[in-house]
């Protein structure tokens, strides 16, 4: 069978009830085959067999017994301690919290254990450890593990991304049973020459490789035959897209300028000169032969959002309908906002698409769209519902495009005859990738902001100077100002995001921020209360703006002279590009405050640096490959370049060229394009953000 044929859910397992399979919906495994892909964030070597020792420098990995039982301190305080020794060295497991430990462990077990000790109150001690009872294990070195059984120790430990319900031990239980029972079966769907070639495991090795792995390089090749059906599915997508727009001719009629000139003309502010060019560009592809595919590549802020809007006018003033896709509500109905304002004074109808709509709104709006009543809509992936048919769609600007899979995007303008697509996007990627993923669309770009518009200073700041940063940003608030304060939306090891805006949030609110109007923002919350209070944001009624990195995207609010990210070490380098975006928008001057916590990687510290001395987003892309080192698993989709899973960029780009020739062997339908299909970075998460 093939890794794509194990479609039934996760709930097949033991141990998964309905609130595990929530918990690992939300982690985007709801299949076997999700599951079985579900890749480690990193792995804890407990390979080596270390004596306690060796244990005050190095984490231990020994077989060890319970001494005795100690305790210390007294009341609701009294703390269990278990000495242990294991031949070559006594240390001691402080048991916070965890008296019951004594049953389950009486002096003389013997148990497997790991561990990062250090020396305190003249003892070797630990307060984090793990340990298994092995009472067949001999003590002492060399410590030859006699047992197989064991999953935890003695071995490379996989740690996966977890979220609330979800532990190390909840995933790994899973992935054992599902890898003992379909693991070995798994037949390769090739591209087997390939495979060859790059010296690549056939897919079920490359399974337990990646779970289980007897060294970090079977794991490194695991990971890198994923990442080649990753690379190839986003290739024949891509391909066969093209294939289409290639196929599809039409009478080359020069489209109506006259409304144009009219919006144009009632603008605020006139184009810049780079704008004005990539919108003639667009305009002379509306008269072509074939079909428009063009992808707008624009730095952040460089004023995308206007160029889109006139450059679907001609459409428009020729009776056809144009429809807008982006990532998120916010944002469909900011762009609703602009869009109205521009076009409705023009007797032009604009509509917003949205999910939660009320079943009768829903019905009498998808049917404007269907009889042409509705003429530009704006909405979210919402407007790719099957439900959701057009009477004349002939134009398509999909924002924020590298938010959307392939299919998503082509799903949108199969909804029309042969329209016109524009894809914009603030986030360059590496020259290779854009060749190969762009292949076959024409590209506009926009290098700069509009002359005249504000800059924006970039601080970077330690913790322990935070009072000092909401200083500022309180005194920039006094003289009419709005500021973010952007929270990681989630933290290192998955922990949902909530707890840390909504406790910055009260922080602020009784300290730093105190008699400021403050709101919340974050991806659990009703799309209707976010509305309002990014509403009331907007509308400057409110001062302050926390929230996750919902903002990430597109938010444009003139008025935001500031924004303090926390964490700021916890982000990737384009995400940080874009959120300092967010504020110098208007013709104020705006401050983008890094706060970092003093323990960062090396990493960390070189994207921080970046950052400060750089505002060129194009560079930025491209240092973003350089820095993120072999450390990294999965870290590329944290940067935000583009969903990728298992693809990292600068050690993969190698795939992309050896795999190019296998494309347009891949048969439409063959396992081999089958088997692409679980691999595709199709964002369940997106949906509802
Ligand atoms: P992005 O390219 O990041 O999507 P937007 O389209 O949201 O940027 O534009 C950023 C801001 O710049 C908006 O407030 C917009 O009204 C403004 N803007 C766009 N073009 C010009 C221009 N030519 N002159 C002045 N302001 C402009
Ligand atoms: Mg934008």
């Amino acid at each position: 069978m093939y890794l794509h044929e194990l479609t039934a859910s996760v709930r097949k397992l033991d141990g998964i009830g309905p609130r595990r399979l929530k918990a690992f919906s939300e982690r985007g495994v709801l299949t076997i085959a999700d599951l079985l892909l579900y890749l480690p964030r990193r792995y804890e070597d407990r390979s080596t067999p270390r004596a306690l020792a060796d244990a005050a420098t190095e984490p231990a990995n020994t077989i060890a017994q319970i001494i005795r039982h100690e305790y210390f301190g007294s009341g609701r305080n009294r703390t269990l301690k278990l000495i242990i020794s294991d031949g070559t060295q006594r240390a001691a497991l402080v048991c916070f919290n965890r008296s019951f430990l004594a049953d389950a462990y009486p002096p003389g077990t013997v148990v497997r254990l790991s561990a990062v000790f250090e020396y305190r109150y003249r003892e070797l001690q630990t307060a984090s450890f793990e340990m298994e009872r092995a009472p067949d294990e001999p003590l002492g070195p060399p410590y030859e593990p006699q047992s197989p059984e064991t999953e935890a120790f003695f071995r490379i430990l996989p740690v996966y991304p977890l979220t609330a319900g979800l532990s190390q031990q909840h995933v790994r239980s899973a992935l054992d049973q599902a890898l003992k029972r379909w693991g070995t079966r798994i037949k390769d769907p090739g591209p087997a020459e390939l495979c060859r070639k790059l010296q690549l495991p056939p897919l079920a090795d490359a399974l337990h490789a990646v779970h289980h792995p007897p060294s970090f390089s079977d794991a490194e090749r695991g990971r890198r035959r994923f990442a080649l059906h990753e690379l190839l599915g986003l290739q024949v997508a891509q391909r066969r897209l093209v294939d289409r727009l290639h196929g599809e001719h039409r009478t080359p009629v020069a489209p109506p300028r006259g409304l144009l000139a009219v919006v144009q003309q009632r603008l605020p502010f006139s184009l810049s000169e780079e704008q004005q060019r990539v919108l003639d560009e667009i305009i002379a592809d509306l008269g072509s032969a074939r079909p428009m595919a063009r992808l707008l590549h624009g730095e952040v802020g460089s004023g995308k959002t206007v160029v889109s809007l006139l450059s679907m006018v001609p459409r428009l003033e020729q009776g056809q309908q144009a429809a807008v896709l982006v990532p998120t509500e916010l944002l469909a109905r900011q762009q609703h906002a602009t869009l109205r304002r521009h076009l409705e004074p023009h007797g032009i109808t604009v509509e917003l698409a949205v999910g939660n709509l009320a079943p009768a709104e829903r019905k009498a709006l998808y049917s404007r769209i269907a009889d042409g009543t509705a003429q530009c809509i704006v909405g979210t992936h919402a407007l790719i519902s099957p439900q959701v048919t057009f009477s004349s769609l002939s134009y398509v600007v999909i924002d924020e495009q590298h938010r959307f899979g392939v299919a998503q995007r082509a799903a949108l303008r199969d909804k029309g005859v042969a329209p016109d697509l524009l894809l914009m996007t603030a986030t360059p990627i590496p020259r290779t990738l854009a060749l190969t993923l762009y292949n076959g669309l024409q590209i506009s770009q926009l290098r700069h902001r509009p002359p005249g518009r504000a800059t924006v200073t970039t601080h970077l700041a330690r913790c322990s100077r935070r009072a000092e940063v909401y200083t500022n940003v309180a005194a920039r608030l006094r003289h009419g100002g709005q500021a973010f304060v952007v929270c990681p939306r989630i933290d290192p090891d998955g922990n949902a995001e909530q707890a840390s805006a909504e406790s910055t949030a009260a922080e602020l609110a009784g300290s730093f921020l105190s008699g400021f109007s403050i709101g919340l923002i974050h991806g659990r919350l009703p799309e209707e209360r976010k509305r309002e209070t990014m509403q009331a944001f907007s509308e400057g009624r409110m001062q302050v703006l926390v929230s996750t990195t919902v903002l990430e995207v597109g938010v444009d609010v003139e008025n935001a002279v500031a924004i303090v990210v926390e964490h700021a070490e916890l982000f990737g380098l384009s995400a940080l590009h874009q959120l300092r975006g967010r504020v110098g928008r208007g013709l104020k001057p705006g401050v983008a405050f890094l706060v970092y916590d003093e323990n960062l990687t090396e990493e960390a510290k070189q994207r921080l640096r970046v950052l400060h001395r750089e505002h060129d987003g194009f560079r930025i892309a491209e240092h973003d490959l350089k820095i993120r080192g072999p450390g990294e698993l999965g870290g590329v989709r944290q940067a935000g370049i583009l969903r990728l899973r298992f693809t990292v960029l600068e050690r993969d780009l190698d795939l992309l060229e050896a795999g190019s020739p296998a494309v347009e062997q891949v048969r439409a339908g063959s396992p081999l394009d089958q088997s692409l299909v679980p691999f595709l970075p199709f964002d369940q998460e997106d949906a509802c953000v």
